[in-house]
């Protein structure tokens, strides 16, 4: 049977920008004649029914795995329910709000910009290969190279947001596969605000307006305060939302 959002009280909900996803501690409704009644699974913020459940007794065994899945670095269940669902859309929000803004660059300037932007988000800087304009651009996480082939500074930073977004992701999660989710779009509007300039607010509210920032009140930390020069992996523990 699947295990739906009205068939769980929920106790604890943790959000995951990156899978746009719910983690949820939560005790079944129904008269189940199972004994474990307490449940930690994964929900799309798109769908109406849980993935990946674990099943409990007590609830104080439920709330020590919660608490595993969201503190641990390792994070044993890390799903991503859903294919690159959003990638049409952030597209679509920068050819609108980013691509009038954007300026030429050539391959010196281009390099310019991807070591400034290593160097101050305090990682290591990809290599760059320049390629023909017909290319287009990708990131390739495996070599750590992006490929290069648009000639304007956005899309130097889209891919550059892959780069320092996975950065920023838990080293063990290296298998997790490059995806425009909402945390990909945060990291984005940072690096489009201070490398080109675009104020801050006309991102955030073109963003919203095409829906591509998840879940808005779980997003309230104001990351553009991020220091400089300042190693950005560890973001500290993510607190669950209390029930
Ligand atoms: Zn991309």
């Amino acid at each position: 049977m699947l295990l739906k959002k009205k068939d769980l009280t929920v106790l604890a909900q943790h959000y995951d920008s990156h899978a746009d996803s719910y983690l949820v501690l939560g005790k079944r409704k129904n008269r189940t004649k199972s004994l474990k009644r307490y449940v930690v699974a994964w929900r799309s913020r798109h769908r109406d029914q849980f993935a990946v459940c674990h099943y409990f007794t007590d609830s104080h065994s439920a709330e020590q795995y919660f608490n595993d899945v969201v503190y641990d670095e390792d994070r044993p269940d890390h799903p991503l329910l859903q294919k690159d669902w959003q990638k049409k859309a952030v597209y679509d929000w920068e050819q609108k709000t980013l691509i009038p803004h954007s300026r030429k660059i050539n391959e010196k300037q281009a390099r310019v910009l991807l070591q400034k932007v290593s160097r101050e988000c305090g990682m290591k800087s990809p290599r760059l290969v320049w390629d023909k304009p017909a290319e287009g651009s990708s990131y390739d996480i495996d070599d750590h190279v992006i490929h290069f082939g648009h000639r304007d500074n956005i899309s130097l930073l889209h891919e550059m947001a892959h780069v320092l977004y996975k950065h920023d992701l838990d080293e063990s999660e290296t298998d997790i596969p490059t995806t425009h989710s909402p945390g990909f779009v945060w990291t984005a509007i940072e690096l489009y605000h201070r490398y080109a300039g675009i104020n801050l607010n006309y991102l955030i509210i073109m963003a919203a307006q095409q829906n591509i920032l998840g879940d808005m009140s779980e997003h309230q930390i104001i990351f553009a305060e991020r220091p400089l020069q300042q190693n950005v992996k560890n973001n500290g523990p993510k607190k669950p939302k209390p029930p």
